[in-house]
């Protein structure tokens, strides 16, 4: 009797890999800032989820049908679509060295299988979670404070970034306005909401040493700093050691 093939190898990194990384965080937390900032660093492809599924409602396929009325009623489109999109997505040549994740994963059996394709690829183990976090309280006062004005768009914050008159836009003097979503009870709201869908995976991308927690707080330079630094550490590697900051 001939004994069973061995298994085929599994690819593993090449010398200069990006490793791949995901952004957690609040909007607010500063994800777009560091999204920027990575891209111009690293020159990766950065995949918004929500964006894709834009484009796919935009599309009018059967698939942007379905997911019409999901986004609208603002719940989570189904995990088998949004791996199997995010999956495609992926393989295509430009994420061949590196790609920014920005909403993905969102629920557990996302980050399962996340974690399940990297690692048939060899990956699973040099992935960086970024998680941004921002205080409950600072977050309340950042949407809480949030001001616009109808007229121009300008953002304000009468915590943070009054304008010059209180209540009145710099530059066109209409009177601002808040978002309806922007009221205390809403925001509590929004903040349970958002804090149950992303702790079982910040918890669970902890438990596996991936993730790697900066408090939103900190300068936005320190705070690339250390993103910079953990991706620097990731290239090539195909084991990469346990990641801890914690703010
Ligand atoms: P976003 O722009 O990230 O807020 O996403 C907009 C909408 O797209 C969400 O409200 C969901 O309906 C859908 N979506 C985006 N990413 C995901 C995901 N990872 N899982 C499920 N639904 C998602």
């Amino acid at each position: 009797m001939t004994p069973p093939a061995p298994p085929a190898p599994r690819p593993t990194a090449t010398q200069d890999e990006l490793p791949p990384i995901v952004l957690l965080g609040m909007p607010g937390a500063g994800k777009g800032t560091q999204a920027k900032r990575l891209i111009a660093r690293y020159q990766i492809p950065h995949l918004s989820t929500g964006d894709m599924f834009r484009e796919i409602v935009a599309s009018g396929s059967d698939p942007g049908k379905r997911t019409r009325n999901t986004m609208q009623q603002g719940g989570l489109v189904d995990d088998d679509l949004v791996c199997a999109v995010v999956g495609e997505r992926i393989q295509r040549p430009d994420c061949g060295n590196g790609y920014i994740l920005d909403g993905f994963p969102r629920t557990l059996p996302q980050a399962e299988w996340f974690i399940r394709f990297l690692d048939e690829r060899g990956h699973a183990s040099r992935l960086i979670v970024i998680y941004l976090t921002v205080g409950y309280n600072d977050l309340y006062r950042r949407l809480l404070g949030r001001r616009s004005c109808p007229k121009c768009g300008r953002i304000y914050n009468d915590f943070t970034q009054r304008p010059r008159q209180a209540g009145v836009c710099d530059l066109d003097q209409s009177p601002l306005v808040q978002r309806k979503d922007d009221d205390p009870a809403v925001i509590r709201e929004r903040l349970s909401a958002y804090e149950q869908q992303t702790l079982p995976l910040v918890n669970f991308f902890r438990r596996r040493g991936r993730l790697l927690q900066i408090s939103g707080a900190e300068a936005v330079d320190r705070v690339s700093e250390r993103i910079f630094a953990a991706v620097d550490r990731g290239i090539g590697v195909s084991g990469a050691s346990r990641l801890e900051a914690i703010d």
